[in-house]
């Protein structure tokens, strides 16, 4: 590790006041780092958690306040830079240089991109310039979107992955109808397994939703510049009075490519979080990091947080490497659903009940646990993930035992 004195001098620039950016000047401090931070963002809100705008925060249930990840006096005690409602519009590695909206040029020693991801819109051809279509990522979408939110009105969902579902949950609560459509056979299949799927389906449907999959959308009608009906891929239409499309996220890398940094599906970056300039670190969403032999990108606040953290210990001289713990979580209605671990690759499904309202799902190649979704069961989750990130699979008629305690497992 480099002694604190030897960075006291130098500036190192963040690039994204979000999760991460978050994540690695808070660390970068906690470790004794004594140059100059400046984290530039182009919201208007200090850091944030965006989970919640999906869920607690778009039914009214917390405050803007409580979505801060710290006190508005944190920058200034951590003698953290932090320019909201600014904009980095280029990098110039050869002169280590960013160049901001209003023109102002800052120098710095090390850059940092956590620039995070854009929802994906629906095609103009679909939305043109009708009113009433929301997407989901920050506190001004949610602001947009909570108004619409009254018992009664229709709002059609496209897209059933987590955004959409929980957003879909957040409106049937609040009294909207909704018809939530998913152009693949079965929602959350790009993620869970059909088990997942079949459960929250079933959720949805007996809070009122309407789930349609293998549905897509044809074509979105206006009345008065609003959208007013939409017609499905089917051939069906139905009226709405508004549109949320959750239909996926694009990681930010536009400042990254015109810079000559390499990108593919995110910035790519080695093992220390190094893009392809030695000078310039990328973490979070908009990164893709090495895994098993190829690269992967992952959209979750526990990866955020680890990644920027590991960022700054690496700025520190720290040689430690990256290695995922991928875990995420879905608040949807009164289930709580909490994954540990990834399950691509799964050749098997093994079901643990627990009481009426607990479920659990393990993922298995072959004999190896891959991954857990667990529904209002946090015991299962908690022992599937220790067990995950030690490496350690419990054999399968050991999960399903209903009459034995998971902590078991942990011993053996
Ligand atoms: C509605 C919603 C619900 C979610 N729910 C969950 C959940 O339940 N569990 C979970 O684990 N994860 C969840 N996520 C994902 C999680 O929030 C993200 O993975 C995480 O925020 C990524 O952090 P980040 O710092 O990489 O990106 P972000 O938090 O998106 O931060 C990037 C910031 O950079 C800014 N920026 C981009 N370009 C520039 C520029 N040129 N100049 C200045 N600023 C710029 C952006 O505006 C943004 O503020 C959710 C996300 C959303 C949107």
């Amino acid at each position: 590790m480099r002694d604190a004195a030897s960075t006291s001098g130098e500036t190192t620039i963040v690039i994204g006041a979000g999760q991460a950016g978050f994540s690695f000047c808070a660390r970068l401090r906690e470790l004794g780092y004594l140059g100059n931070v400046i984290l530039i963002g182009d919201e208007h809100h200090p850091p944030y958690q965006r989970p919640p705008l999906s869920k607690a925060y778009l039914l009214g249930d917390i405050s803007l306040e409580r979505l801060s990840l710290r006190p508005d006096e944190f920058y200034a005690d951590q003698r953290i830079d932090l320019r909201t409602d600014s904009r980095v519009t280029g990098i110039a590695p050869g002169d280590r240089t960013v160049t901001l909206a209003d023109g102002t040029q800052l120098g710095y020693d090390t850059l940092i991109l956590a620039t995070g991801s854009t929802p994906r819109l629906l095609p103009s051809s679909l939305s043109g310039e009708l009113a009433g279509i929301y997407y989901m990522r920050s506190v001004a979408d949610a602001d947009a979107i909570s108004p619409e939110f009254a018992a009664g009105r229709r709002c059609l969902v496209v897209g059933g992955g987590y955004i959409g579902l929980e957003a879909a949950a957040v409106a049937a609560k609040r009294g909207v109808e909704v018809t939530l459509i998913e152009a693949a056979e079965r929602i959350l299949q790009r993620v869970a397994c059909g088990q997942t799927s079949d459960y929250f389906r079933e959720l949805h449907r007996s809070h009122g939703v309407d789930v349609r999959e293998g549905i897509g959308l044809r074509a979105l009608g206006g009345k008065d510049g609003r959208v007013s009906s939409a017609t499905l891929s089917d051939g069906t239409s139905v009226d709405v009075d508004f549109v949320i499309a959750g239909i996926g996220i694009q990681p930010n890398v536009e400042l990254a490519q015109a810079a000559g940094l390499d990108c593919n599906n995110g910035i790519r970056v080695d093992t220390r979080c190094l893009t392809s300039d030695s000078a310039i670190m990328a973490i979070g969403d908009c990164a893709s990091f090495p895994r098993n032999g190829g690269h992967l990108r992952l959209e979750s606040v526990g990866h955020a947080i680890d990644h920027g953290q590991l960022a700054a210990a690496s700025v520190m001289g720290s040689d430690e490497t990256y290695q995922a713990k991928p875990w995420f979580w879905s608040d949807q209605y009164d289930t709580k659903l909490q994954i540990a671990g990834l399950s691509t690759g799964y050749d098997t499904i093994v079901e643990r009940k627990g009481d009426t309202a607990s479920r659990s799902f393990w993922y298995y190649a072959g004999n190896t646990l891959l991954a857990v979704d667990a529904m209002n069961d946090p015991r299962a989750y908690m022992v599937a993930k220790r067990l995950i990130e030690a490496g350690r699979s419990p054999p399968v008629n050991a999960v399903s035992d209903i009459n034995l305690d998971l902590k078991e497992l942990l011993k053996t």
